[in-house]
Order: structure tokens, then C-alpha cells, then sequence
């Protein structure tokens, strides 16, 4: 008798049975690393749009510039031709009337919003001749609704990928509730007696709450549940991970091959470099695996001396993979690093998330031949295809941009290979020892020898003038090029409480016309066309633009040696420990450098005496210490500024006391069952 099979819809079910997603739509989302249900689940609202309360149209003209809701239903619609053609609708309830009007999208809403319908719009008021709503948020209602079905709407953050396939907040609201309607079984990862010590909901329930919440203001018991858990997958992680590494490995020796390299170097190794490499050799040269931290302050040089431990591999035979957490760094590295491998006469090849199919092939053959010896790549790097001859030596950049999990699966393409990771991250001590606990550390102690500490300043707004005055001066007469640094992309597709948060086009925009109208700018973000990006990196690192206004994307690793004044906008925002990683793409030369921080910081309150702090200190470490003493339950919930950004809830430096928790809860399970790794 045939069995039924049980079609079972949970976690690992892939997107694609969610009505409405496509081939090209699915094929955006994975592109987006959303894969499956449970990865759909995880693509948490960036915030909510509240719309518990509206208000009467008669009352919003007590309300111009702020964001109100308002209900009333479509008295007229008009298309209006001209200079600035737009869409305008007259909206009324039974106190009066206001009107909303649209600049673009003309054909769409005028087809969707027609006379006698009941619409909900959400928007800033403001008048122009008369109270109004530019391109509100809107949402038909039925016929007597007093309030919409949903009170906070959710804002998930939107890839490039997903907009170019038309996937929206709509869409993406749809398929969550989809998603949140048919998956039948949630995994439990954590055991009970967990849940139970620390009063967890049940994960639906967390999941459900932060994609739908009854009330935004409070989510902390969910929130709670879910950054304990993404922390104890990590920390189980790491514990895997140790056992992986006690495996045997390669006696490797570099030969002649250093000698080769350091005649070809601009510079000579410092001391400190010296010795690393030393270090890095010795372990290649033993017969145990090596698993070892480079760790050196932003600009410290760690990328010669990562490129030095790959030589015993390369004088074997043996192949080597360069993994780096963006697009512009596989380049950038790429670049460097074929300088050298050209002279070594090794063949290297690059590999992104966008690189044609042909290349792929041509690198799978490469790979599997032997013929190709050195691969420098993004994420891409870790899919399964990727399969090495010989693969000797890994190295890992900008470390705590990978989850533990990808650390992994890089390690497992051979179960010999040495691995190297680097980080300039600096992590306070006690959150070392956890973190990388399983890892050998090497230090590079100090920077190349004639580097100066970034000049740094605190500009209250009033001096902005001032400071692009100074800024403007030395471009023209210094040579000077500015990181222009600027929290967000763009004013998203939803109403913003947040008004005060600057983005990126609109400080472009108006520096364009006015402080920098005669110098050559650029913008970048992370919605920028990657070509397009490449081409403005490289035009300024040529020198040819002189000005780049700019999202984190520059956070790290950015190496642009002629760039001497970074400008930080709303730096408040940023954690010390992000806004040294921006620093650090500056004073990468003997020349003095500048770094300006532009912050809403009055005298005495914490912004202030956290960034004055930064202004006065360029240690990396004393930074983390400052950054995580100043840490505590009054942060921002959903603002995660350490920039680990492999960690969705979790944030390592906020959270750095639950982590070391968790460890004692494992210990603590563990050491009844007995079962799984210890510390
Ligand atoms: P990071 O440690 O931040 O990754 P990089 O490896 O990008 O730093 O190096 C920063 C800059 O310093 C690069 O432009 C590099 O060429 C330069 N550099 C590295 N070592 C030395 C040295 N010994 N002397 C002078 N410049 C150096
Ligand atoms: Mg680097």
C-alpha cells in the first residue's frame, strides 16, 4: 500500500511555494540570502509606521511637519499636465478636507485611487497654498473601517536585488504573512530548561510579534528570546569549530618566495610585521592545522603580512582562497594582491556574487585542475561548487563581518588547510577570550612607522560652515580627499518620525550646490550599481574625484592612501568602535589627516561625552573598552553599531555579558548530558 507523504511546510521550506513569488523573485530574494521560509522569517522589520491614531482632517493644519494618518474618502482626483506634472486627490471626512498629491507613479495611482473609495493616508503634513500630503502612504479601506487592519505597519529593509525585481514592502508583508500563516512547525534549538530558566516565549510567538506587534513599544520579551538564541548558536559554533581545528595538518615552508616579495614592495616590513610573519611561518611550517587571529589596528598593514603567511601554500603547490565580506574589498584586494602573484607568475582568478557563468566555469575547471592556484572572493566563495584541488591555506578579512557558520564552511573545502582570519575589530578582553578562545592571536603592534593620529573634532552644527570652509582649502591647495560619511541610504518608502537623520542624496544634493559646487564629487551606497561603484572607487582612488559622499559601505578595510579628511554625519548614530573603523580609512599616509564629526551632541548629555572621548583617543582597544562600558540596557533596541553584521538581534559588544552567559549555560547542560564539545 503506497504511503502518504506528508508534505510538511517549516523552516527549510524554500521560498518559492509562497503564491505570488516567481523564478526572477526568488531568484532576487536569494540573491538577498533569503532562501528559505525560516530566512524569510529572519528579515525582521527595520521599524513599524504607526497608525493607531488618526487625526481629524480638520486638525491637520495644526500638525504641519509632522507625520499624521488620516481617513477620509476620495472626493476628486485630477492629473495635472504642466512643468511638474502630478496627481492630485481631494480627501474628506466629517470634519473637512485635505488633499494629497503625487509627483511620481502618476499612471499607477490613478489607476489604483479612484472617487468614492475609503483610503488611510499616512504622510507629513505641510502647506503650500493650502494643508497637504506629498506622496503619503496609502492604503484602501474597506467601506467603514475606523482603523486599518494592521496599526504598525512594518518597513523591511529593502537589497537592490529585491527592488529590481519588483519585490516591495507590499509583497514582502504578503509572503511574511504567508509564511507566518502555513509554516506548521517551528524548530526548537533551545532546550527547555532554558526556556524555562529565562522565561522565553515560545519562538512563534517572538517571531510572529516582531513581524506583526500588537504594540512596537513592546517587544522586549521577544527580543530578548531571540538574540539569546542567535548568540547560543554562535556559541555552539565556536565550540564545533574548535574540535575542526585540532585536526592534523601541512608541514609548508615558503622557500625563496619572501625574499621575491619584499624586493618588490614599496616599502620595507616594520619590525612588528617582521615578527608576525615569523610567527605565521612557524605554524605553517608545523604539522598541526594552523587557526590563527591576525589582529592589528585599522591601517596597521595587515594585508602584506596575510599575503606573506600565503607563500609556504603557494611554494608547495598547494592552493590558496582570499575571502573578503564586499564587493569593493574582493576588488580592492585583487588588485593588490595580483601585483604580486603576476610576479610569482601564479594564476589567480576573482570570483563575486556577480560574476558570470563562463567565468564560473572557467574557475571550477581552474579549481578542480589544480592550474588555478589563487582565489580571491565574497560569500560566493563558500558555495558548494567552489571545490579545491589542493587547497592549502585560507585566509579570512574583516573576520567579524562572517558568521561563525561561514567561517566553517570555508575551513571544510579541506580538512588540512591552515587558516588565517584578520580583524581589526578590536574586542575588549573579556569578550576575547570567548569569542576567539579557539584562535592562536598574532598582534601587530603599531602602524608602518611615520603615520600621525587623525586630527580629530567635534563640530556642533553652527561651525559646519567653518569646517567645509577648512575642508574646501585643503582640497584645493592640499591635495586633500574627503569620505563624506552619511548613515542612510535613502528616505525610504515610508513616513519617517526621524526626521533628523540625514541621508545620503539629499547631504550630496546639497553640497553639490553649495560648499563643494566646485569640486568633483561622487556618491556611493550600497544600492549603487556595483559597476558603477567600482568605477567611482577607482576614479577616486586615482584622484580624479575629491570628494566621496558615501553610506558605512566605506566602513572597512577601504584602503585609499590619499584620502586624508573623513566627515562623519549624525555621529551620534555610530558606535566608537564603527566610527574608528571609518577613521581608520583615513591617515593612511604621512600626511596629516582630519577626521570631523558632525553630531547632535549638547555638553554633558552621553553622545557628547563618548565622542569627545573618541576625539581624544586612537588606540583601537582603549575605543571597544569606552564603547562597551558605555553600553547598557538604554540603547537603542534594533540599532546594532559594533558592526558585526553577521548577527541579526544579537549585538556582540551590547550584548557582550549575555554571551558570556550562555557560555555558562552550555557548560551547564553539557556537563549533564556530556554529549556535545566543551569550552
Ligand atoms: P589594514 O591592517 O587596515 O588591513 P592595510 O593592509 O590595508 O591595513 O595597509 C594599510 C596601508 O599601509 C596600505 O596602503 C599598505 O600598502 C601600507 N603599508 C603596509 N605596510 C607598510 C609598511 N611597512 N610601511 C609603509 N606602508 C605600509
Ligand atoms: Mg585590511
Amino acid at each position: 500500500m503506497p504511503r502518504s507523504i506528508d508534505f510538511r511546510i517549516d523552516f527549510l521550506t524554500p521560498v518559492s511555494v509562497i503564491p505570488g513569488l516567481g523564478t526572477t523573485r526568488t531568484a532576487a530574494l536569494s540573491e538577498s540570502g533569503i532562501f528559505t521560509l525560516g530566512d524569510l522569517l529572519y528579515h525582521f522589520p527595520r521599524r513599524y509606521i504607526d497608525r493607531s491614531k488618526i487625526t481629524p482632517l480638520s486638525e491637520c493644519h495644526n500638525q504641519i511637519g509632522s507625520v499624521v494618518n488620516v481617513i477620509g474618502e476620495i472626493t476628486r482626483t485630477r492629473v495635472e499636465r504642466g512643468r511638474r506634472p502630478r496627481f492630485r486627490i481631494q480627501l474628506s471626512d466629517a470634519t473637512g478636507t485635505m488633499e494629497a498629491l503625487w509627483f511620481a507613479g502618476i499612471p499607477y495611482f490613478r489607476n489604483v485611487l479612484s472617487v468614492g473609495q475609503r483610503v488611510l493616508c499616512t504622510g507629513t503634513v505641510s502647506y503650500h497654498t493650502r494643508v497637504q500630503m506629498v506622496h503619503p502612504q496609502t492604503e484602501r479601506l474597506a467601506e467603514n473601517a475606523q482603523v486599518p487592519d494592521v496599526l504598525f505597519l512594518p518597513v523591511y529593509p529593502l537589497s537592490l536585488a529585491m527592488e529590481n525585481a519588483g519585490i516591495g514592502q507590499k509583497l514582502l508583508r504578503k509572503s511574511i504573512d504567508w509564511a507566518l500563516r502555513n509554516i506548521q512547525h517551528f524548530p526548537q534549538l533551545l532546550p527547555h530548561a532554558i526556556e524555562e530558566k529565562r522565561g522565553f516565549p515560545p519562538l512563534d510567538k517572538c517571531i510572529s510579534a516582531l513581524h506583526r506587534p500588537a504594540d512596537p513599544r513592546r517587544l522586549d520579551a521577544f527580543n530578548a528570546r531571540l538574540v539569546y538564541e542567535e548568540l547560543y548558536k554562535l556559541a555552539l559554533t565556536l565550540r564545533w569549530s574548535r574540535r575542526k581545528f585540532a585536526l592534523p595538518g601541512r608541514s609548508m615552508e615558503p622557500g625563496a618566495l619572501p625574499q621575491k616579495i619584499e624586493r618588490l614592495l614599496p616599502f620595507t616590513l616594520s619590525d612588528g610585521q617582521k615578527k608576525a610573519v615569523a610567527v605565521l611561518h612557524a605554524d605553517a611550517a608545523g604539522d598541526r592545522r594552523m587557526h590563527r587571529l591576525l589582529q592589528g589596528d585599522v591601517g596597521s598593514g595587515k594585508t602584506v603580512v596575510a599575503f606573506f603567511a600565503c607563500l609556504p601554500a603557494l611554494n608547495q603547490g598547494m592552493q590558496v582562497a582570499w575571502l573578503v565580506p564586499t564587493e569593493i574589498l574582493a576588488r580592492q584586494a585583487f588588485t593588490t594582491l595580483s601585483r604580486w602573484l603576476d610576479q610569482l607568475d601564479i594564476r589567480h582568478d576573482l570570483l563575486t556574487g556577480r560574476s558570470a557563468p563562463a567565468d564560473r566555469a572557467a574557475i571550477a575547471k581552474g579549481l578542480s585542475g589544480g592550474g588555478l592556484r589563487f582565489l580571491v572572493g565574497t560569500h560566493a566563495l563558500l558555495q558548494p561548487w567552489v571545490k579545491f584541488r589542493k587547497l592549502g591555506m585560507i585566509v579570512i578579512d574583516e573576520q567579524h563581518k562572517f558568521g561563525a557558520q561561514q567561517r566553517l564552511l570555508l575551513a571544510e573545502k579541506d580538512a588540512a588547510a591552515d587558516l588565517l582570519v584578520m580583524s581589526a575589530t578590536p574586542i575588549p578582553q573579556t569578550l576575547a577570550k570567548t569569542l576567539y578562545g579557539d584562535l592562536d592571536v598574532v598582534s601587530l603592534q603599531s602602524l608602518p612607522a611615520g603615520r600621525m593620529p587623525v586630527s580629530t573634532h567635534l563640530v556642533p552644527e553652527n561651525k559646519r560652515g567653518d569646517m567645509e570652509r577648512f575642508v574646501l582649502k585643503e582640497i584645493q591647495t592640499n591635495g586633500g580627499q574627503v569620505f563624506h560619511v552619511v548613515p542612510r541610504i535613502e528616505r525610504d518608502d515610508g513616513p519617517d518620525e526621524d526626521q533628523n537623520l540625514k541621508d545620503v542624496q539629499t547631504v550630496y544634493d546639497s553640497l553639490k550646490k553649495g560648499a563643494f559646487s566646485e569640486i568633483e564629487m561622487a556618491l556611493v551606497h550600497g544600492q549603487t550599481d556595483p559597476d558603477e561603484r567600482q568605477e567611482i572607487m577607482k576614479k577616486f582612488a586615482a584622484g580624479k574625484i575629491k570628494a566621496l559622499v558615501a553610506t558605512t559601505i566605506i566602513e572597512v578595510g577601504i584602503d585609499i592612501p590619499a584620502a586624508t579628511i573623513l566627515i562623519v554625519e549624525n555621529a551620534e548614530r555610530f558606535g566608537l568602535s564603527q566610527l574608528h573603523q571609518l577613521r581608520g580609512r583615513v591617515g593612511r599616509s604621512p600626511k596629516k589627516s582630519y577626521c570631523f564629526l558632525l553630531a547632535d551632541a549638547a555638553e554633558g548629555t552621553p553622545a557628547h561625552k563618548r565622542l569627545s572621548y573618541f576625539c581624544a583617543h586612537h588606540n583601537g582597544f582603549d575605543i571597544a573598552e569606552m564603547d562597551l562600558s558605555m553600553r547598557g540596557p538604554g540603547e537603542v533596541a534594533g540599532f546594532r553599531q559594533s558592526g558585526w553584521e553577521n548577527l541579526r538581534m544579537a549585538d556582540i559588544l551590547r550584548d557582550a555579558r549575555l554571551f558570556n552567559e550562555i557560555q555558562n549555560d552550555l557548560d551547564e547542560l553539557f556537563l549533564k548530558t556530556a554529549s556535545l564539545p566543551g569550552r
